[in-house]
Order: structure tokens, then C-alpha cells, then sequence
């Protein structure tokens, strides 16, 4: 589909681009914090909880079988989504930061030992710093840190001299949503496998963007949250590769994830059910099929090209604002655009920039080590999306710039 020809139909199908903020019409650049749902999404929540509630695999009854054929298919659509070999290979989970939790205690259990070493680079979100931390702190093993040159790539020369015999797990971010760098996953995957090391990628940032293979990256993990693609909060997904997630222990303890409890010994449920326990997010999930429909009509190509189109000129236009400092030069980007405005604190830039309608994030994107590697603690950032405009973007710099002129 051609986005561009196409874009009015296309906006009109997100009810919340529509709306005013202080009596501006909206001009959302946020889209890497959350994405805006589609009506499509909307609709299928609404018609779940007006037609069809019913709990999943739990009964024999005409709606639980129904409700749970839908929410199976969804894991089919994100299977296909990722080209994984199985459906089984997909955990639904509460969230990116849900899946790298999952992931580093159940990895950690089966695979960690002291002296091992966990490798993130420093462009990582907190969400993919901290569990492995915490698993550290149990197992004894290290976390040790890829640098990043300035323009905010991934080392390589580094990244090479830091595998070694010890490291078993490489946990990167495909896309940073501060630096908006698409990261050399691929051969940074084939170099982790020559040292035995397993791959997680952190596709928060990709998986609405670009498309996406796990068979053919050969990683070992893939995660991501549906918000970020234009489906619904508190939920997320965790792919990994079959044996891995057999060797793995379970995360939580509950329903669904048991094959025979006794009070002397449980026994656990096969792929998918042992990682999810309990009642799952069953209204998002089912609506999440709809996300993925939406955006594979518009074609991940297109929509690529689009945002490229949208981060080119925003670049351009506000390199010509005096006093703008870019965060992130990488030569392969996504459309994040971080920047600081010298002698402007970064959250007074966001304040006045709402007040003309416009959102964009500003603070340390929960990235603190590497806003401290650029010696800011904080940052504005404007995210795009196929929905935005070449328009919106001339509203968001001249508001940039009458923020400026009223701050300095
Ligand atoms: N990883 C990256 C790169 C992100 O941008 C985010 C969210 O901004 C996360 C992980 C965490 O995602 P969630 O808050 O949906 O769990």
C-alpha cells in the first residue's frame, strides 16, 4: 500500500490523532513510548468484553472454546509475525520487561554459574540492565558492558575482544529508543554463537518498524510488548528456541502452567503453558491479531520507509535550530530523534511543547548509563510513526523554536 497516498485513510483509522491537547490539535511524537491504537484493536477489546468473556483452557463450554481458539491464533499470527519454526516457541507475557525478567531467572537457573559473564551493550534500556543484574547477584555471574563509539554504535572491535569461553548470554537491543541505532544484530549473533553464547534481542523498538526473522537471525530469544505495535498494554511476548525453552525451568507457579500437582511433587505443562501461569491479559491478546493484520496490509517495507522519510527531515529541519545537540548520529537509524537544546532544560522543552499540543518524551528514556556516557541526564526525544506527517514535523519545529526563544 502506498502510505503516503494513503495517509488520510490511514490516520483516520487512529480515533486519537482526532483529538485537541490545550486547544491544539495533537501532534503525537511519542510513538516510541506507546504507539496509538487503530479502531480495529479498539473494536476487538470492546467486542470481547460485550460478547465473548470467558476465561481460556479452562472450558468445555461454546465460549471458553471460541475465546480460546482466538487467543491461540494470535500466537500463530506472531509466529508467523517472527517466521518462528513452532507457535510453541511464543510465550505471551506481560511485557518486554516481563519477558527479560522471565528470561534472565529461568536462564540464569539452568545456565549460569559464578564467573560467567552476561554481555549488554550501554545503549540498553533499563529493562534489559536490571533482571540480568539481579541474576547476577544470585548466580555469581558478571555483567559486563559493550561500549559504544560516538556516534552511538555498537563497538564491533570491542564487542569481538569481550566474547570469550565464559560468556553465555548476549542480551542486545535491535533498535535503542534513545539513539534510535539499528544494531549489527545479525553478525553480532553469529559471533556470539562462535563462543557458545546464546542471543537475546530486545525488538521492543523493531518489531513495529521493520521485518522481522528469527529464523534467519538465528537468535536464541526474541521480546517485545504489543503496546509498541500498536496493540494493547500488559502484554508481551517472549520467543525462544524450542530445546532452549524446554532446558529452562518454569518463571511462576499457578494454573495453566502445571501438568499434575501434588503436595509432594508437581509436575509441569508442555511449551507454551509452562511459562504462562494463570489467568492471562486474554482481551489484548485476542485484539493483538488485529495489530499485526493492521500493519502487515500497510507492509513492514513500507512503513520503514515512510518513518525513514519522517526521520530524514525532521533531522534535517532541526539541525538548522541553533543550539541543538543530537543524541545519536548513527549511520543506520530508526526514527527516534533524541536531541538537548543547550542552556534548556530538556522537561521545560516538553512542557512548552504540550502546551502547543505537541507530545514528545523528554527525561533519561530509562537509559541512565548511557545519557551519563553523553554527559546530559536528561533528553527531549521525538518518535515517529507511518502516521505522522512532514506537517506535524514543521508544527513540532516551530514550536522548538518559539520554545527556545521563550527559554534562552
Ligand atoms: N526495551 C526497549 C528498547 C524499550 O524501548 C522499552 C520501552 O520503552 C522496553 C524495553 C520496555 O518495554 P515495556 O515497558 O513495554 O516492558
Amino acid at each position: 500500500m502506498n502510505l503516503e497516498q494513503n495517509i488520510k485513510k490511514i490516520r483516520a483509522d487512529f480515533p486519537q490523532l482526532g483529538i485537541s491537547i490545550n486547544n491544539h490539535p495533537l501532534v503525537y511524537l511519542d510513538n516510541a513510548a506507546t504507539t496509538l491504537k487503530p479502531k480495529v484493536v479498539i473494536d476487538a477489546i470492546t467486542h470481547y468484553y460485550s460478547f465473548e468473556v470467558a476465561n481460556v483452557h479452562r472450558g468445555i463450554h461454546t465460549l471458553s472454546e471460541v475465546g480460546t481458539r482466538h487467543f491461540e491464533e494470535t500466537r500463530v499470527a506472531v509466529q508467523h509475525l517472527l517466521n518462528a519454526r513452532e507457535a510453541y516457541e511464543v510465550i505471551y507475557t506481560k511485557g518486554t520487561t516481563d519477558s527479560v525478567n522471565l528470561l534472565a531467572q529461568c536462564f540464569g537457573k539452568k545456565f549460569l554459574k559464578p564467573g560467567d559473564e552476561i554481555l549488554l551493550s550501554l545503549m540498553e534500556h533499563h529493562s534489559n540492565i536490571v533482571p540480568w543484574q539481579m541474576i547476577a547477584e544470585v548466580t555469581g555471574a558478571k555483567v559486563v558492558v559493550i561500549p559504544i563509539n560516538a556516534a552511538g554504535e555498537i563497538d564491533l572491535v570491542e564487542y569481538k575482544k569481550l566474547l570469550n569461553s565464559k560468556t553465555k548470554m548476549v542480551s542486545i537491543t535491535h533498535v535503542s529508543n534513545t539513539l534510535g541505532t539499528v544494531n549489527p544484530v545479525n553478525e553480532m549473533i553469529t559471533l556470539a554463537h562462535s563462543v557458545g553464547a546464546k542471543v537475546c534481542i530486545d525488538a521492543a523498538q523493531s518489531i513495529a518498524h521493520m521485518k522481522i526473522d528469527v529464523q534467519a537471525m538465528d537468535c536464541d530469544f526474541l521480546i517485545f510488548s504489543a503496546h509498541k505495535m500498536y496493540g494493547p498494554d500488559g502484554l508481551g511476548f517472549l520467543y525462544g528456541k524450542e530445546d532452549l525453552l524446554n532446558e529452562m525451568p518454569p518463571f511462576e507457579g499457578g494454573g495453566s502452567m502445571i501438568s499434575e500437582v501434588t503436595f509432594e511433587k508437581t509436575t509441569y505443562n508442555v511449551l507454551p503453558n509452562k511459562f504462562e501461569a494463570g489467568t492471562p491479559a486474554i482481551s489484548g491478546i485476542i485484539a493483538f491479531k488485529k495489530a499485526i493484520e493492521y500493519v502487515l496490509e500497510l507492509g513492514l517495507d513500507n512503513i520503514k520507509t515512510r518513518e525513514l522519510e519522517l526521520l530524514d527531515y525532521a533531522t534535517s529541519e532541526i539541525k538548522k535550530i541553533s543550539g541543538i545537540r543530537i543524541i545519536g548520529e548513527a549511520k543506520e537509524k530508526s526514527g527516534v530523534l533524541s536531541f538537548v537544546l543547550e542552556g534548556a532544560h530538556p522537561h521545560d522543552l516538553g512542557t512548552l511543547l504540550d502546551k502547543q499540543g505537541i507530545a514528545i518524551r523528554t527525561g533519561h528514556h530509562c537509559t541512565q548509563p548511557l545519557l551519563k556516557h553523553y554527559q546530559c541526564s536528561a533528553a527531549a526525544r521525538a518518535s515517529f510513526a507511518f502516521y505522522n506527517t512532514k506537517e506535524e514535523i514543521d508544527i513540532f519545529i516551530a514550536g522548538l523554536k518559539k520554545a527556545r526563544d521563550f527559554l534562552l
